[in-house]
């Protein structure tokens, strides 16, 4: 007789009730999950993990949510944003290193002031790099016009994560004002795929008030909004952070890890040609974390690009690790993650979402 595991995994499209059953296996229970992600991924987009040089543009940010170490609220923290040319440096990194794209992320700005430095660094990028480097922006709600000067100057893809799919506990975790809410966020999400981007959406795993129920329409919101590309990971704790004082009724950290590494596995088998990412956050919990992941289906990792000494002011959440890596260090010790998770790396090549590929022709 076939084992209950077995037999859900057997079947063509999954349903809520079965998604539920799967996100809350535990070890050993959740490796059949596993495997079958791992296989899923090898047939679909290859045993080839792309890297994306993450910089993390600026930590000023006009919101204020709940759960965020860099909130506007935090006045703890030393405001930064790096310098054009060392934005520059980090891309020549990338790009000499043949890592082929680059995530610049920050803090929501949305001044016009801004969105022209943006666009000028993507020219020089262009520029720079052949065209060569593909550049992905995470930088918060926009306008339509300013997603589409990015995009005409150069960049190709987009992260917004939705970070739950359930407007009422959306509501609990942001202040409730027109800045923060799910509608926005919602709507925002589907003008960057109008927009043209390859566009990626993610929610965090284990906040206060989140129930399994809610994962598994998270899961069920990336299907239905036919994504391709999703960051997920843990939700971990800022002692500066309103949501803080509900530290004591959250997941113990390691079963947020496993029911992350479970989501990251279901999607790979619900939408086996997007890419997924193996989250820092993953890491900050296991030192093993992100190689996990990619044997539970991800096939995209961030070296860190970030200057040293602008780190310790870009702690979205504790303990994150890698603080004292520089870009060189960063990049070794995912290699050699990379290489023990039995993956290739992409090295020169752009992983362009194989979802959006077909969704565009
Ligand atoms: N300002 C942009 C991008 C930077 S924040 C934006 O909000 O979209 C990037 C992501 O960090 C957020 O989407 C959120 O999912 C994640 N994040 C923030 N605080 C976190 C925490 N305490 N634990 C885990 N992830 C967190
Ligand atoms: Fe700002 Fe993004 Fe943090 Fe929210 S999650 S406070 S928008 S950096």
């Amino acid at each position: 007789m076939l084992d209950p595991v077995e037999k859900i995994l057997q079947k063509e499209v999954l349903h809520k009730d079965e998604i539920i059953t799967l996100i809350q296996l535990k070890p050993p229970y959740n490796s059949l999950l596993h495997q079958k992600a791992s296989d899923v991924k090898e047939k679909s987009v290859g045993k080839v993990v792309y890297f994306r040089g993450l910089i993390e543009y600026s930590n000023r940010c006009s919101k204020s949510c709940y759960y965020c170490g860099i909130r506007s609220h935090n006045t703890l923290l030393k405001r930064y944003q790096l310098t054009d040319k060392e934005v520059i440096e980090a891309a020549n990194y990338a790009h000499q290193n043949r890592f082929a794209s680059i995530v610049i992320q920050s803090g929501e700005e949305s001044s016009q002031k801004f969105i022209t430095t943006i666009e000028r660094l993507l020219g020089e990028i262009r520029q720079l790099t052949n065209g060569e480097l593909h550049v992905t922006l995470s930088l918060g709600e926009q306008k339509e016009e300013a997603y589409r000067r990015w995009f005409d100057a150069g960049a190709q893809r987009y992260l917004l994560r939705i970070e739950t799919s359930n407007p009422e506990l959306y509501k609990r975790l942001h202040p409730v004002d027109k800045m923060h809410t799910y509608n926005r966020r919602l709507e925002t999400l589907s003008l960057i795929k109008k927009v043209g981007y390859q566009t990626g959406t993610g929610v965090m795993i284990g906040l206060p008030f989140q129930t399994v129920e809610d994962l598994a329409d998270d899961l069920i919101f990336f299907r239905e909004m036919d994504i391709d590309m999703a960051g997920m990971g843990p939700y971990i704790e800022h002692e500066e952070t309103p949501l803080f004082e509900y530290r004591n009724q959250l997941l113990p950290i390691q079963e947020r890890l496993e029911i992350s590494l479970n989501m990251v596995a279901l999607l790979r088998i619900m939408m086996p040609n997007i890419n997924i990412a193996a989250t820092t956050a993953m890491q900050t919990i296991d030192p093993q974390g992100r190689e996990r992941a990619l044997l539970a289906g991800a096939n995209v990792m961030m070296p860190n690009l970030t200057p040293l000494k602008y780190k310790e002011s870009y702690l979205l959440y504790n303990n994150k690790p890698g603080l004292e890596d520089d870009a060189e260090e960063s990049k070794e010790s995912m290699e050699e993650e990379i290489r023990r998770a039995g993956d290739k790396i992409g090295y020169g090549e752009w992983g362009n979402s194989r979802h959006y590929e077909l969704r565009i022709k």
